[in-house]
């Protein structure tokens, strides 16, 4: 991600696209990222460099998206509904998903997200005719449930920590839950029954596990991406210890359609498998990036009486090495690999050291 800057309008050189220069873009992006403080660059062309890492993927600089990553087609009207398992539909525009399901009392619908807006009333009048009657929050952020308020006159349910969030920012779009739980709530309609479940906090506070145990449907929002890594800084998740226990939890689960939330497809029971691999092999890489990373370099190459200087150098250094041995393993496997692992890889040092205790050099001093 670190190409040379084609002319306006010049397409991108297609040499760019193999595997072998790709890996050595990717490998260059992350050695840009740990050598921008050591070569004494100014502080600002510093920062432009590590910003053009995550904000400026022109097209032909990233990897092909490889075939696992792939879905079905969004149709011209701009989303796509289908039933995944008796009544039950996932509704995606091919960057978020929901569920709803089409019960004898109504519609459960699970999470709204704002981009598919008002095509998810379309999209449930597409199968039904009745009304959404009951509303679900995977969890309490904008991105996946800004368009809860388009059902207006449903009951919501929540985590009780999900209400508390909520009240925090009172967003109109947002309503507050009518029904909140802190362990397990069964949500009946009709025939049907959803199992929400709280494990304790992973991506975010109050985000529950929806499980549709008759349709062996599990929806569990923003812990594991079907087809691609992660969202960057392993989904911003405000708890990285709860976040990478999650996939495991998901497995004790019966399902065979997992509902991530997020991109081109539903996911498999195999889908959790190939992530927890890649998270796994994200943290030993990590690891041995905080034990094996020399800081002397940092300081020898940045103003010694600047701590954050020193400091940034040295975790991006760290993210960038542990980025690299990762990258080129997962580069033909799942979408966005050379995009967001070294993201991934800076929230999992920073994990490591601040909530397992692995301090390298800045652990007890001797
Ligand atoms: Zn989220």
């Amino acid at each position: 991600m670190t190409p040379p800057t084609p002319e306006p309008g010049t397409p991108a050189p297609r040499s760019l696209l193999t595997r072998r220069g790709l890996i050595a873009s990717t490998w260059l992006a992350a050695a840009a990222v740990s050598a921008a403080p050591l070569l004494g660059r100014s502080t600002a062309r510093a920062a432009a460099s590590a910003v053009s890492l995550s904000a400026d993927c022109p097209p032909g600089t990233t990897a092909p998206v490889p075939p696992a990553a792939k879905g079905p087609a969004i149709p011209a009207a701009g989303y796509l509904v289908q039933e995944i398992a008796d009544r039950v539909y996932w509704l995606t525009d091919g960057l978020y998903q929901m569920i709803f399901v089409t019960t004898a009392e109504g519609v459960v619908a699970v999470d709204a997200p704002p981009t598919i807006g008002n095509n998810i009333l379309r999209a449930i009048a597409t199968v039904t005719t009745s009304p959404v009657t009951h509303a679900i929050y995977s969890h309490h952020h904008a991105d996946h449930t800004g368009a809860m308020v388009l059902y207006e006159g449903a009951r919501f349910y929540a985590h009780k920590d999900v209400a508390e969030l909520l009240g925090q920012t009172s967003d109109p779009n947002r309503p507050l839950p009518d029904v909140t739980f802190e362990r397990h709530l069964n949500v009946r309609a009709g025939e049907d029954l959803l199992n929400l479940a709280y494990h304790g906090p992973n991506h975010s506070p109050g985000n529950i596990f929806i499980s549709l145990p008759a349709q062996r449907v599990l929806m569990l929002v923003d812990v594991v991406f079907p087809g691609w890594v992660p969202f960057a800084y392993l989904v911003e998740s405000q708890n990285i210890p709860g976040w990478l226990d999650a996939p495991a939890r998901a497995l004790t689960y019966t399902f065979d359609t997992y509902v991530g939330g997020h991109l081109t497809r539903l996911g498999t029971r195999s889908d959790v498998l190939i992530q927890q691999e890649y998270v796994a092999e994200l943290k030993s890489q990590a690891a041995n990036a905080i034990a094996s990373f020399n800081p002397a370099a940092v300081y020898q190459t940045v103003d010694p009486t600047n701590p954050w200087a020193v400091f940034r150098g040295y975790l991006d250094g760290v993210a960038a090495q542990a980025a690299s041995a990762v990258v080129p393993n997962w580069i033909d496997r799942l979408g966005g690999a050379d995009v967001y692992t070294l993201a991934n890889a800076y929230a999992m040092v920073e994990s490591l050291r601040i909530d397992y205790g692995q301090l390298g050099p800045f652990g007890i001093h001797p």
